[in-house]
């Protein structure tokens, strides 16, 4: 299980050493109640929040000096009676531009882990427009599964995660949530030719090829950091729909290269599936060529054909051939 460093590997691996955790620590405060039956209300956390505040150089959080600290996260120590703890935002009196509320001892009533999974899956949606990405999943469709953090990547990296491991090592953002968030620069391919990707744990970078209305997204994951006890490694392709102009995010979905498509044939449970469970969150079939060594991929909507998908080491490496218009 990872330590306290969690977070900041998480980020710095996420981002290829483009963000690292810097910080400073301050004095603890107490809110005067126990943890382990008490839900921490807003007004509580209001007040420690508060009693933070007076003493906070606030400048020194304020990267775009509109003298409000640019994000907090409240991560308090009580103990909520749910499963599904909702982070609440909190104004603190206008005097931080985000809040996020968590707790830190485990995942509502199921774990006692440090819940490192939770907080970058709100990342993705508040920092960086990310969507939910875990499907229908109280119905068996799991979405993208624990191919990324935005789906079900945020429990962990596969459906036998201990209960109390729940939140404690999440996959990898998927890439274009990185791209967002300026941690990597996604190169447009437009022309036929060879390409190698590395895994992106290592910098490898992902590719975009630009379709009408809905785009191919590439990124390789291999066995190393976070992504080691993902079920599969190789090659992963997104289809990413173009934003949405109302809501502005786009949908993506992954392909599943065994084309079995399980992800969406789960059992419907009527409740969170929460892991260890024998359902399917993703398997060795879904990467390229994976388990099923599938080599070719034929994408009529974007017009393209990947072809001779091969590992070179951890890497990938496969051609690239646009259909005439
Ligand atoms: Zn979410």
């Amino acid at each position: 299980m990872l330590g306290p460093a969690g977070l900041s590997a998480y980020l710095e691996e996420n981002s290829a050493g483009a963000l690292r955790i810097d910080g400073e620590v301050l004095g603890w405060r107490s809110a005067g109640r126990g943890w382990v039956d008490m839900e921490a209300s807003p007004e509580e956390i209001e007040a420690v929040a508060r009693e933070v505040f007076a003493d906070l150089d606030v400048a020194a959080f304020d990267a775009d000096e509109n003298g409000r600290v640019d994000q907090l996260f409240v991560l308090h120590s009580a103990r909520s009676p749910m499963d599904r703890p909702s982070p609440s935002d909190l104004l603190l009196d206008g005097r931080a531009d985000l809040t996020i509320v968590s707790q830190v001892s485990g995942f509502g009533t199921v774990s006692e882990a440090l819940p490192v999974g939770m907080i970058v899956h709100e990342l993705g949606h508040w920092s960086l427009n990310q969507p939910d990405m875990y499907g229908n999943y109280t119905q068996g469709r799991y979405g993208s599964g624990i191919w990324t953090v935005m789906g079900l990547g945020g429990w962990g990296p596969h459906n036998q995660v201990p209960a109390d491991e729940i939140f404690a090592r999440p996959t990898h953002f998927h890439a274009s949530a990185k791209e967002a968030a300026g941690w990597m620069e996604m190169a447009r391919v437009t022309d036929d030719g060879a390409h190698q990707l590395a895994p992106i744990e290592l910098g490898g970078g992902a590719l975009r090829l630009l379709g009408p209305g809905v785009d191919l997204v590439l990124e390789v994951r291999g066995p190393t950091g976070f992504s080691a006890e993902l079920p599969g490694h190789g090659l992963l392709i997104w289809r990413e729909y173009w934003p949405d102009a109302m809501i502005g995010r786009r949908r993506i979905e992954l392909v599943q290269a065994d084309g079995r498509d399980d992800l969406a044939n789960g059992t419907p449970m009527g409740e969170r599936p929460l892991p260890p469970n024998d359902e399917n969150f993703g398997d060795a079939g879904d990467p390229f060529p994976g388990a099923e060594g599938v080599r070719r991929y034929e994408d009529a909507e974007v017009g393209v054909i990947l072809e001779d998908i091969h590992h070179v080491g951890e890497d990938v490496a496969f051609t690239v051939r646009w259909l005439d218009g």
